[in-house]
């Protein structure tokens, strides 16, 4: 991995730097990552993992895991188990594991204060009234007639909202800051509201839940969290956040700083529409190998060093942008390059016979695992008269830059023989099923005659049958979230499944955890929910070339 801290230098980086250098904080670095458990992390979030926690790596400092578990009813123990799971798989240890429901009744105490200081009223407006009391951005709000309740009656009300006297919505805490304010997060803002929902950890103790801005800068307060990295949309938020921790004695008054959110093209990452795509079954499931969360990545075959990479070279900055899909592909092809294995597979089948070559006769060439690194080893490959080549290796009528097999033309089998067609054999419907070769005995092991197409293939009778899945987009545009209905740009033909596909006998040997180069189609790895004893599944992690480019070039001409 490149990460020299160097490198990775940024704008956040810089000012850390500056307040170590003026002893800010006793030159103490605490970070958090706080994610609400909601649903799966995302590639954006290991932006932000990769930010806080690689923070503290890089300046022995300490990174919490935080859940900001405020919001009962969207919230489970699943979500909670999986973020777990995926932030350490991506390499990273949190120093304390924390819930923003550690902090209720510490939470509730400091609301007590704020209304004793006058800061704080129960207001009995229904939401409606206070979103259409809140004002514009050109006009002022207006003051709530509940705004001058005496403190007595405001402690007294929030006693009872606690105590479940009322039903949801019919009073909320507001903290009393100033309805003209040119930012609409100071009018006012809710505070607590009543809600009558089992969460998953403090179950049914509380019926009022505080919100994420109180909760948010009172939890990092309490960790003594320096510097709280947030995402661009909280700019707004910050002079909320800085007010409620002046008004309180908290443990320190943390640095809020906000950076871009990531977004990649031709995805989404938005926990609420990626569990609409798993609810309306659009993808299967959470760690579907297409969706940009943790997981799938994972099941895909995807390396957390990619995915670190990945986090490095895009860097950290103030304005949000897209980043293309291949700059995280070409992430990964050099992390698998040096270390996969090659082998052989024919994805879509077609088979050939070698006419001069003895139906009973067998060999079997040896060839290195890896071209550039001899200590992956050797293996050997079987070869008699009946082989399988891919389909589109073979054209009947080809153009004049076509390079592999077409009728009368010699090509090369990797690792073996020279071969020629002389005989296309079809169906009753006029579909190839088998091409009639010969091959060239002197050629074995040497390219001799230089030719130019070069082409893999497997040993009818040798071969194991398995399952490949070829993975694209999900999308077909760069933007989908900004579609009315984002579901109506899904690529449908984001997955396709070859359930024939033809494989070196070596393939028994690959473990579940193992990502190989297919010669020609790509990195490939087992498919861990699909692959059996019986039924080796592939999921195609990436191709080797950056075959989009040529695509969205030809679209922009
Ligand atoms: P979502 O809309 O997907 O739920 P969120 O921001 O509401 O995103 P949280 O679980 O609240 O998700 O996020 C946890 C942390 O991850 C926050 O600090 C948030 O700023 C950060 N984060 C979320 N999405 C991104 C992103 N796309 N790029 C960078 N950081 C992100
Ligand atoms: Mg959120």
């Amino acid at each position: 991995m490149s990460n020299s801290t160097e490198q990775l230098s940024n704008f956040i980086r810089n000012i850390i730097d500056q307040d170590i250098a003026d002893g800010k904080n006793g030159g103490k670095v605490i970070t958090r990552f706080p994610p609400e458990p909601n649903g799966y992390l995302h590639i954006g979030h290991a932006k932000s993992i990769c930010l806080n926690f690689g923070i503290a790596r890089d300046y022995n400092g300490r990174c919490n895991l935080r859940f900001d578990d405020t919001n009962p009813e969207k919230e489970s123990q699943e979500y909670i188990d999986a973020i777990k799971e995926d932030v350490q798989w991506l390499g990273f240890n949190w120093s304390e594991l924390k819930y923003a429901s550690d902090y209720f009744e510490k939470l509730y105490e400091y609301a007590i204060e704020l209304i004793k200081a006058d800061k704080a009223y129960v207001c009995s407006l229904d939401a409606e009234e206070i979103r259409k009391q809140r004002g514009t951005l050109t006009e002022p709000g207006i003051e709530s007639p509940y705004r001058s309740r005496s403190v007595e009656d405001n402690l007294d009300l929030f006693t009872q909202m606690r105590n479940g006297k009322f039903k949801e919505g019919e009073h909320v805490l507001r903290a009393k800051i100033d309805m003209a304010s040119p930012n609409i997060n100071m009018r006012d803002p809710v505070l607590y509201r009543i809600k009558y929902a089992s969460h998953p950890r403090t179950e049914d103790k509380w019926c009022i839940y505080p919100m994420y801005d109180y909760t948010h800068c009172i939890s990092d307060a309490l960790e003594n969290v320096t510097h709280s990295l947030c995402t661009l949309e909280f700019e707004d938020h910050r002079p909320l956040y800085d007010w409620v921790l002046d008004q309180l004695d908290t443990p320190c008054h943390p640095q809020q700083i906000e950076f871009a959110r990531l977004s990649v093209e031709y995805t989404i990452s938005s926990k609420r529409k990626l569990n609409q795509l798993v609810s309306e079954n659009h993808v299967d499931g959470w760690d579907d190998p297409r969706m940009p969360t943790i997981s799938g990545m994972r099941r895909r075959g995807i390396t957390p060093e990619s995915i670190r990479d990945f986090c490095d070279r895009i860097g950290i900055t103030k304005k949000d942008a897209f980043i293309e899909m291949s700059v995280l592909e070409n992430c990964i092809r050099e992390d698998l390059d040096p270390g996969a294995n090659r082998i052989m597979c024919v994805i879509n089948p077609l088979k050939i016979v070698i006419e001069n070559y003895q139906e009973d006769q067998e060999e079997e060439f040896s060839a290195s695992n890896h071209p550039k690194n001899p200590e992956q080893g050797k293996r050997n490959i079987p070869f008699s008269n009946t082989l399988y080549i891919e389909h589109e290796d073979f054209m009947e009528n080809p153009p004049s830059k076509f390079f592999r097999l077409s009728p009368g033309k010699e090509i090369r089998l990797r690792n073996a023989y020279d071969i020629k067609c002389n005989e296309v054999i079809k169906n009753d419907v006029g579909e190839i099923v088998e091409l009639r070769c010969e091959y060239d005995p002197d050629s074995a092991g040497k390219n001799k005659k230089k030719l130019k197409g070069i082409i893999h293939w497997v040993s009818a009778k040798h071969a194991l049958t398995v399952e490949t899945r070829l993975y694209d987009r999900l999308f077909n545009v760069p933007n989908p979230a900004a579609a009315e209905d984002f579901a109506s740009t899904l690529n449908n033909n984001s997955l396709v499944i070859y359930n024939d596909s033809k494989i070196e006998p070596y393939a028994k040997n690959i473990s579940l955890q193992e990502r190989v180069q297919f010669e020609r189609q790509g990195y490939f790895c087992l498919d861990n929910k699909h692959t059996s004893e019986s039924k080796l599944v592939f999921n195609r992690i990436t191709t080797l070339r950056d075959t989009w480019a040529k695509i969205e070039a030809a679209n922009k001409n």
